[in-house]
């Protein structure tokens, strides 16, 4: 299947600079900063640098370089949070929407890490 990428995303924009962000990491492959509408204390939205729509899309043609700098980099924001369970956390929630039946808004793939209060059954 071909994927299809739009530059015109928020989130590439956001990658270009031409949106600001709050920064919560930057690595190599990957970039984390804070949702702009948070659902809960912690909120924070980890993409990839390159241009994949969601996350079937990046585990099928992304590089290792890239899903392991992007992997690693959710375990880093949960310590940073101080959410890991078992670690002194009380837990997160780790999310990815991809399509209609999950209501994505916005097609740049984003793993949405949320914390800091009872999240209940699901988010959307
Ligand atoms: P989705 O519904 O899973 O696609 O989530 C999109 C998320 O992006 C929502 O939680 C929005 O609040 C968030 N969002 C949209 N625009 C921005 C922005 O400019 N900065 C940070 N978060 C954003």
């Amino acid at each position: 299947m071909a994927y299809s990428y739009d530059d015109q995303n928020i989130f590439a924009k956001i990658l270009r600079g031409e949106i600001p962000n709050s920064t919560v990491l930057e690595t190599e492959h990957t970039l984390a900063f804070r949702d702009i509408a948070p659902q809960a204390p912690e909120h924070v939205l980890v993409i990839p640098k390159g241009a994949y729509v969601n996350y079937d899309h990046f585990a099928n043609e992304a590089s290792d370089a890239e899903i392991i700098d992007y992997t690693r980099a959710i375990g880093k924001i949960c310590k940073m949070l101080g959410v890991e369970p078992g670690e002194g956390g009380n837990g997160y929630r780790l999310l990815a929407n991809a399509g209609n039946d999950a209501i994505q808004d916005v097609f740049h793939l984003h793993v949405h890490i949320c914390a800091g209060r009872n999240l209940g059954p699901m988010l959307k």
